[in-house]
């Protein structure tokens, strides 16, 4: 018995990262996963790679900025396994170390249409499918820079995150008639393709692995056990709430 049989998913930057992890657990335990990204090739990799371990997955390009690239993977779940019952906003671009000062406009509006307008299409586009299923889950991928804010780090970034913590609770409040769910989750210092460039650096890699209580940077299955956790139903009664997924690292 897997904690998601007989569930349709789909998540947005589901090609890599924290993303691919999530399309493969949730395909072991038992959900159909429609998996949308800019990056063809690994998206494809990916639904290879669930269908080789006897899941079932199917890739479709999806830019989340787009409001039509939405309407087609919601119509894409319905279409090939006929509901929706989970969103995982994933999609994302991350964190250049850039100050206020130093941060352009261009650079302000692409990380605030990726990472804030995103989630807002996506859940637009997702609620009437989840509404239909007779309720569901969505899970909004934040950051802690979305709770904190940093001298290091990418001011939009982090504002881009804050919206998405308080879009959640929006739509939490909102949709909690209908049995829809809607929670964040803050992943700390994770190691992925977003991370690299802090791994490459002994330094900074080392300033991370002093100041984590837990001593380690997070991988993506911590962070895919935490979503998991958010899209079954032994969450049924979690709502609006924040997953802190970071090693302790903002609790001190
Ligand atoms: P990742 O490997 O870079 O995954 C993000 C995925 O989203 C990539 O495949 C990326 O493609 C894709 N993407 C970017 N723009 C997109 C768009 N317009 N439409 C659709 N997909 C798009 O990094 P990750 O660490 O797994 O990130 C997943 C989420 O976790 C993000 O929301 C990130 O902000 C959040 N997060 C990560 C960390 C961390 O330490 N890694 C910490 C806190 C929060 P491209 O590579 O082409 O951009």
């Amino acid at each position: 018995m897997g904690r998601l049989d007989g569930k349709v998913a789909l998540i947005s930057g589901g090609a890599r990262g924290q993303g691919a992890a999530e399309a493969m657990l949730f395909a072991k335990e038992g959900a159909k996963v429609v998996i949308g990204d800019i990056l063809d090739d690994e998206g494809r990799q990916t639904e290879a790679q669930i269908a080789e371990l006897g899941g079932d997955a199917t890739y479709i390009h999806l830019d989340v900025t787009s409001a039509a690239d939405w309407d087609a993977a919601v119509q894409t779940a319905l279409d090939r396994y006929g509901r929706l019952d989970i969103l995982v906003n994933n999609a994302g671009i991350g964190g250049q170390r850039v100050t206020l000062e130093d941060t352009t406009m261009e650079h302000w509006d692409r990380t605030l249409d990726i990472n804030g307008k995103g989630v807002f299409l996506g859940t637009k586009a997702a609620i009437p499918a989840l509404r239909d299923a007779g309720g569901g889950s969505i899970i909004n991928i934040s950051s802690i820079a979305g709770i904190i804010g940093s001298r290091l780090g990418n001011p939009a970034y982090g504002a881009s995150k804050g919206a998405v913590r308080l879009l959640t609770k929006s739509t939490a409040i909102q949709h909690a008639a209908d049995n829809i769910r809607c929670n964040s989750v803050h992943p700390g210092m994770i190691v992925t393709a977003m991370t690299e460039e802090i791994l490459a650096d002994p330094e900074r890699r080392q300033f991370y692995d002093d100041n984590i209580p837990l001593g380690r940077f997070g991988t993506v299955d911590d962070i895919a056990n935490g979503v998991l956790f958010l899209a079954s139903d032994d969450s049924s009664f979690v709502t609006g709430s924040e997953l802190v997924i970071d090693g302790g690292l903002i609790a001190q």
